[in-house]
């Protein structure tokens, strides 16, 4: 079974608009269980470079016609909106892989604008980098994330259906040369790759990135996620101190989804997100656009608000100001994925943006 860019129910209507009950009037966007989210992953694009087994399928995902995309003036009033009415905090943007987008350095300075004084990061797997990093840098780009699980090209070609592990590799360096340091590369843990991890530490090491281990969710196109074989922080942590001397440090600050161990004593750290075996959910304070313009509150949420419509009509900031408080409000408690009866969202992660 496929995924792919799955249906959720997306409410159309404004009229229809989530339930904001019991919601105390304030401008932050606050749910049922005392969160406040704060940090807004806007998702440009669903094309991608790559096709990781854990995220895309093997075609890709199926296009999102041009005109239902936002543009670059439509994801920097949402930007705008979401820094000066709802206390967002930091804006990442992120797919696909944004760098196929063709508007990147024009949402990127658009944004900025937007948003004077917000951090602006990218997540992305570095593929073109090279080429555009100084242009995102001189844009406003303050923060970058380069996904990278494997630095055995052969693995790395087998994992991500593509043979374009130099490429990245390219797209590092330049994005280090372009002062987006420090950089911070994301890994999901995957049974193939695990006995690469320490090799991918000693890497991260000496080129001064900062290493996290993502363990790998449901959010795979392909269904293929199993509970059983996935591979828990646990496990990740009893191989990387066959090689280092781990001491956990704690979390960068409480809604940090990494913990942190120091790697050999210091200062250097290795960061773990154990998403699913230590959900920290609890501590969620995030945001997300997708690509069509519709608020989801939870990766794993269905439910989504779309916000392209009132955009498109002509509606003033608050309006659409409130539409996105109300969608938060209604934010599931947490991911379920232990709950029983689980059912893995309908869009796949690349379809959301990660
Ligand atoms: N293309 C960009 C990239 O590669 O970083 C941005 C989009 S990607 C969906 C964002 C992040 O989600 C990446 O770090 C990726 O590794 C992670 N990711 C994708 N599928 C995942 C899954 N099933 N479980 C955990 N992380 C996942």
């Amino acid at each position: 079974m496929t995924l792919a860019l799955g249906m959720p129910t997306v409410r159309r209507d404004p009229g229809a608009a989530p339930s904001t009950e019991g919601r105390p009037d304030v401008d932050d966007l606050v749910d049922r269980f005392g969160r406040v989210a704060r940090d807004l992953r806007v998702s440009i694009t669903e094309k991608c470079s790559l096709r990781c087994t854990y995220c895309m399928p093997e075609e890709g995902l199926p296009a999102i016609p041009r005109d239902d995309l936002l543009t670059a003036v439509e994801i920097a009033r949402l930007v705008g909106i979401g820094a000066g009415r709802l206390g967002v905090r930091e804006v990442r943007f992120t797919g696909g892989e944004p760098l196929t987008r063709g508007d990147l350095v024009e949402i990127v300075r658009l944004s900025a604008e937007a948003a004077p004084g917000i951090p602006l990061a990218m997540t992305t797997n570095g593929i073109g980098l090279d080429r555009s990093a100084q242009a995102l840098v001189d844009a406003g780009l303050s923060r970058i994330n380069v996904s990278l699980d494997t630095v055995d090209r052969e693995h790395f070609a087998r994992l991500t259906r593509r043979d374009r592990l130099p490429r990245v590799l390219a797209g590092l360096s330049a994005a280090a040369a372009a002062g987006l340091g420090p950089i911070k590369v994301n890994a999901v843990l995957m049974r193939e790759t695990l006995e690469d991890a320490p090799e991918l530490v000693a890497f991260a090491l000496e080129h001064g990135l900062r290493l996290r281990f993502i363990e790998q969710m449901p959010l795979d196109a392909d269904a293929a996620w199993r509970r059983d074989n996935m591979v828990p922080a646990a496990e990740l942590l009893s191989v990387l101190e066959s090689r280092f001397a781990l001491t956990p440090v704690g979390r960068e600050d409480p809604s940090a989804p990494a913990e942190e161990w120091a790697v050999d004593g210091g200062p250097a750290t290795v960061g773990i997100i154990a998403s699913v075996t230590r959900s920290f959910c609890e501590a969620c304070d995030r945001t997300r656009i997708t690509a069509e313009g519709t608020v989801r509150s939870c990766l794993f949420g269905d439910d989504e608000t779309d916000l392209r419509g009132l955009l498109r009509s002509g509606a003033g900031d608050d309006e659409i100001a409130s539409l996105w408080r109300a969608a938060m409000w209604g934010k599931q408690a947490g991911h379920g994925i232990d709950a029983a009866g689980f059912a893995p969202p309908i869009r796949s992660m690349g379809a959301i943006g990660g």
